[in-house]
């Protein structure tokens, strides 16, 4: 039995269950001498037979395999396996993984962004393949049909979107912060997560047991029988303390005083809304319209996205934020080969590559700007550093605005169209900012690790990413004031927001919107209640 303490909560909540240990596994070629072209072969022919059952199997409910279907039947990929086995010394691993570097090397050389797309495909079959030359076995979170708790050494968006919400019962990761993506994605799927654990890889076996206490931050593997009735108790008295919460879901956020706060959710799909709106939310705050496209084997055209935020809008009439792609970082697209960059979180994200990629922004503006006509939509742009980033957003929406007015498609003319406050640029320009945004919202993950100059996924300077930090608090303090003087609303979505120990300084501070994730939002209505 090990007992391993936490110092920070990622997703709050109490779990036991087996382990799953999730870990990327070696899949470079064998260097064994090949038998006969006939036995090669028939060893590739076996192993792509059982890719495509697998997938077949899969296609049934999502498109992406038939298109994966698609690339692993191939011609190209059959003959160019064949030819170098009957050409050379290779044996069937090494000449496979030649193939697919090929045929992948000529789909992301294309011009044409959704050939270049499949480049992305191809890979991950080639994945799959190899792994069954080899004779192991690629994890996948998609794939389990029995509780766990994930234990990984880090987990990126693109895994976690995958994660069946039945089975997984607990995340623990040995490296990202409580910020980082997968700790927001966690709170909002409301499964409890601990991250930055250092060394519990090294202390888990597969299907070994885990209690995990993400509220007081203990994990303990392989425990006995007086700690698994604890933590039975312990299960217990957190349905409790929910159960409290949930009685006072009907009051609004109100202080003592009797201030009146938005209180919000954060979101990345219709279903989190969904989720959110039981908790008698204010609105949304943030929509992370990023997981759309993530989830997604191509860029989401303008009617696909706007069949997702019509539902979303006429499901939380009050109030919708939809932010526009904030791509990048540690966002990635499966279906888009980014450009390695040596400083990611400074690099090609967000309204950059919207501003750039204009025929895509457009694509989503119209989608927006149509279901706005259904309920009380906002736009927001993230990672503003310059006015003139605004004012171009804004004139491609006038754009977009004039062509469904041509065509006859009903939008909300006066929508109204905000900005995150998230880089130390719009902190200095927030005067100017305010007189051309509708509202603000301060995204105090990115402003956190731009301002201290400290990454937010990083583990090892974790002790320094601090939100409290008094230069992070002087800037809020000086959009929350810059935003009042024109006389606009701001609001907070990042995670700073629900975090209990800044509730009561936000609200002394004179922030009117609280946005965050489903997770927090009964916590954080409870402190608004008791604050003077
Ligand atoms: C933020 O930066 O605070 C924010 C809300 O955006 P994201 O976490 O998606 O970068
Ligand atoms: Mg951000």
């Amino acid at each position: 039995m090990v007992n391993i303490k936490v110092d920070k909560t990622a997703s709050r909540g109490i779990a036991v269950a087996p382990a799953y240990k999730y870990q990327e596994i070696e899949l470079s070629p064998d260097t064994y001498i090949p038998g006969s072209v006939e036995e090669e072969t028939e060893k590739f022919y076996q192993a792509r037979d059982e890719v495509m059952e697998t997938l077949k199997k899969l296609s049934a409910d999502n498109e992406i395999f038939a298109a994966h279907m698609e690339i692993a039947g191939d011609f190209m990929l059959q003959e160019g396996v064949i030819s170098k086995l009957q050409s050379g010394q290779q044996n069937v691993q090494q000449a496979f993984q030649d193939t697919i570097e090929e045929i992948a090397a000529i789909f992301t050389g294309m011009d044409d962004a959704y050939m270049k797309e499949r480049g992305a495909d191809v890979k991950d079959i080639g994945k799959q393949i190899m792994a069954r030359l080899k004779g192991t076995t690629l994890p996948d979170l998609g794939n389990m049909d029995r509780e766990y708790i994930v234990v990984a050494k880090d987990l990126y968006p693109s895994d976690t979107v995958k994660m069946d919400t039945r089975w997984v019962k607990g995340i623990i990761t040995e490296e990202g912060g409580v910020t980082s993506h997968v700790s927001i994605m966690a709170k909002s799927m409301n499964i409890p997560a601990l991250v930055g654990v250092k060394g519990i890889l090294a202390h888990v076996e597969d299907g070994m047991t885990i209690c995990m206490d993400a509220k007081n931050g203990e994990i303990i593997v392989d425990p006995d029988k007086t700690v698994l009735d604890e933590y039975e108790d312990k299960k217990n008295a957190y349905q409790q303390e929910r159960l409290r919460l949930e009685q006072l879901r009907m009051q609004p956020a109100v202080t003592k005083s009797g201030k009146r706060v938005s209180l919000c959710a954060n979101v990345g799909n219709v279903e989190d809304i969904r989720h959110a709106m039981v908790m008698n939310i204010d609105g949304v705050g943030l929509f992370r319209s990023e997981f759309l496209y993530m989830e997604n084997t191509h860029f989401p055209t303008e009617e696909e996205q706007f069949a997702v935020y019509k539902e979303a809008a006429v499901l939380c009439p009050q109030e919708l934020t939809i932010r526009t792609l904030d791509i990048g970082g540690d966002k990635e697209l499966p279906y888009y080969q980014f450009e390695k960059e040596e400083n990611p979180f400074l690099g090609w994200r967000a309204i950059r590559i919207s501003l750039e990629l204009k025929d895509m922004f457009k694509e989503q503006l119209r989608a927006i700007l149509r279901a706005s006509a259904y309920g009380h939509v906002r736009i927001m742009f993230p990672m503003i550093i310059s006015l003139w980033e605004l004012q171009e957003s804004k004139k491609l929406v006038e754009e977009c605005k004039e062509e469904l007015r041509q065509n006859g498609i009903a939008y909300d003319e006066g929508i109204e169209m905000g900005m995150m406050m998230e880089t130390p640029a719009s902190v200095m320009l927030a005067d100017e900012f305010a007189k051309e945004a509708d509202f603000f919202s301060i995204g105090t993950n990115d402003l956190t690790q731009y301002i201290l100059s400290v990454d937010r996924g990083n583990k090892k300077i974790a002790e320094r990413y601090d939100s409290f930090h008094p230069a992070v608090l002087k800037a809020i303090g000086q959009i929350i004031t810059a935003g009042h003087k024109e006389g606009i609303k701001v609001g907070m979505c990042g995670e700073m927001a629900g975090d209990s120990k800044a509730v009561p300084i936000l609200l002394e501070m004179g922030l009117d919107e609280f946005s965050m994730s489903a997770g927090s939002i009964d916590y954080a209505r409870e402190l608004i209640l008791n604050t003077i």
